[in-house]
């Protein structure tokens, strides 16, 4: 017999305790907002995987990926936010009131925000886990680089990120050998980077190979053996380290169908991280964006967490203000920055006065913030919106007293 979920009601759900999770939560608390953040494995997120983060800011020592994470999640439980780890299992986005479900739970949101990563693509080989992270395969040459400096490093893959990562580990490696898939001089990035790298002399090539396994002791990665894809031989190269860049997954499969993806299946998002559905965030390395790090991971998040905040006050601001039912009532939607239409704040002041309380006047300043407007589907500013009965019935483009009034 299936259990009934407990419901629970908050004001934001934030999916995924990462850096950006967390940091959307710190926005969140802070204003007051009721914040749960749903996490199914470590908080911290990927960050947590590194021993040594050199380049966040403000921590010099560079010290582990959980240090830095653990303080942020210090920070957003004291402003509030609520943890629960357990992974989310089902969200439904569309509508006033999103649902978020997790095995037990089903936790009801006025606002939604995504922080669920990703997870770096592997290539299979033999004995893999064994080596992942610390152990000497790693996934990002930003983070790295530095630690291989005067070593010797295994690149796999072709791509743009392949090459281009590999290139730049050129700059502390003493040598980078590259695992190619295709044959000799083809190459899946772009012509310059491919011309770059053939010229490197700290580069070489291992042509029409794929990994076939990772070898080395309980400590690290010691060789990488190749196979060649044409003859089956195996190709050993005894490195330092291997770095794969082969593509990375983000964790969108919980939003298939409800949320527009890019080709590589990343959530798109505007400059407010604002998704295709009102009042759904998505931020950190699951968007379609160009540097995936912690500092980018936090910013999205401050901007998640207050855009949620807006938003959330300015449907209250809508459903309680703007579209209250009692009363005849006139919007008024301009732009401050607009003299003719500040000149006209006049007349609404005195249209407010003839009706001496018996209509509500609201005024919606769009240089100060648009999603009134948006909400009211003004197709341009200055407008005057009449409501009755708490539904819309009329829109008026020319600024008329006499217009007005007879709308009224
Ligand atoms: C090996 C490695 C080293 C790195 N080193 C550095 C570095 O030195 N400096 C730097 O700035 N960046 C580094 N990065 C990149 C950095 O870790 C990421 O950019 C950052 O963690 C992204 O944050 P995020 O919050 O978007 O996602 P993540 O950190 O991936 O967090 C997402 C979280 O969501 C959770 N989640 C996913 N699905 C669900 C679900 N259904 N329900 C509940 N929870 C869910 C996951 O468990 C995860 O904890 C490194 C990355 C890797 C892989």
């Amino acid at each position: 017999m299936s259990r009934e979920k407990k419901v629970e009601n908050y004001d934001v759900v934030i999916i995924g305790g990462g850096p950006a999770g967390l940091s959307a939560g710190i926005y969140a608390g802070r204003a007051r907002l009721k914040t749960l953040l749903l996490e199914k494995a470590l908080v911290g997120g990927l960050a947590t995987y590194t021993n040594e983060i050199a380049n966040y800011p403000g921590f010099p020592d560079a010290p582990k990926g959980e240090a830095i994470t653990d303080l942020m999640k210090a920070q957003a439980k004291k402003l509030g936010v609520e943890f629960k780890l357990t992974a989310v299992s089902s969200v439904t986005l569309e509508g006033e009131e999103k649902v978020v479900e997790t095995f037990r739970n089903k936790y009801l949101a006025k606002a939604v925000i995504i922080a669920t990563g990703g997870r770096p693509r592997t290539t299979g080989g033999e004995n893999e886990e064994q080596f992942l992270f610390d152990k000497g395969i790693s996934f990002c040459a930003t983070c790295d680089a530095a630690a291989n400096t005067g070593k010797h490093v295994v690149v796999i893959g072709s791509g743009d990120a392949a090459i281009e990562e590999g290139m730049f580990l050129t700059k502390f490696a003493s040598k980078v050998t590259v695992s190619v898939m295709h044959d000799e001089g083809k190459m899946d990035c772009n012509e310059i980077a491919r011309e770059a790298a053939l010229a490197n002399p700290k580069m070489d090539f291992v042509w029409n190979s794929v990994v076939k396994r990772f070898e080395g002791d309980e400590a690290h990665l010691k060789t990488v053996v190749l196979k060649n894809v044409k003859t089956e031989e195996e190709i050993p190269v005894d490195c330092d380290n291997c770095f794969e860049f082969i593509g990375y997954l983000p964790n969108t499969e919980l939003f298939e169908g409800q949320l527009p993806l890019t080709r590589n299946r990343y959530i798109t998002v505007n400059e407010k991280k604002e998704t295709g559905i009102e009042g759904v965030f998505a931020i950190g390395d699951v968007t379609d964006k160009w540097l995936k790090q912690i500092a980018t991971a936090v910013g999205d998040g401050a901007i998640a967490g207050t855009a949620a905040e807006r938003y959330i006050a300015e449907k209250e601001i809508f459903d309680t203000k703007i579209m209250q039912s009692e009363k005849p009532g006139l919007i008024y939607v301009y732009n401050a920055i607009d003299a003719t239409a500040r000149e006209f704040l006049a007349t609404i002041e005195k249209i407010e006065h003839q009706h001496a309380g018996n209509i509500a006047v609201n005024r919606i300043d769009v240089y100060k913030s648009n999603g009134l407007a948006l909400k009211l589907k003004v197709d341009q500013v200055p407008a005057v919106v009449i409501t009755k009965g708490g539904e819309i019935s009329e829109k008026i483009y020319t600024l008329d007293e006499a217009t007005i009034n007879a709308a009224l």
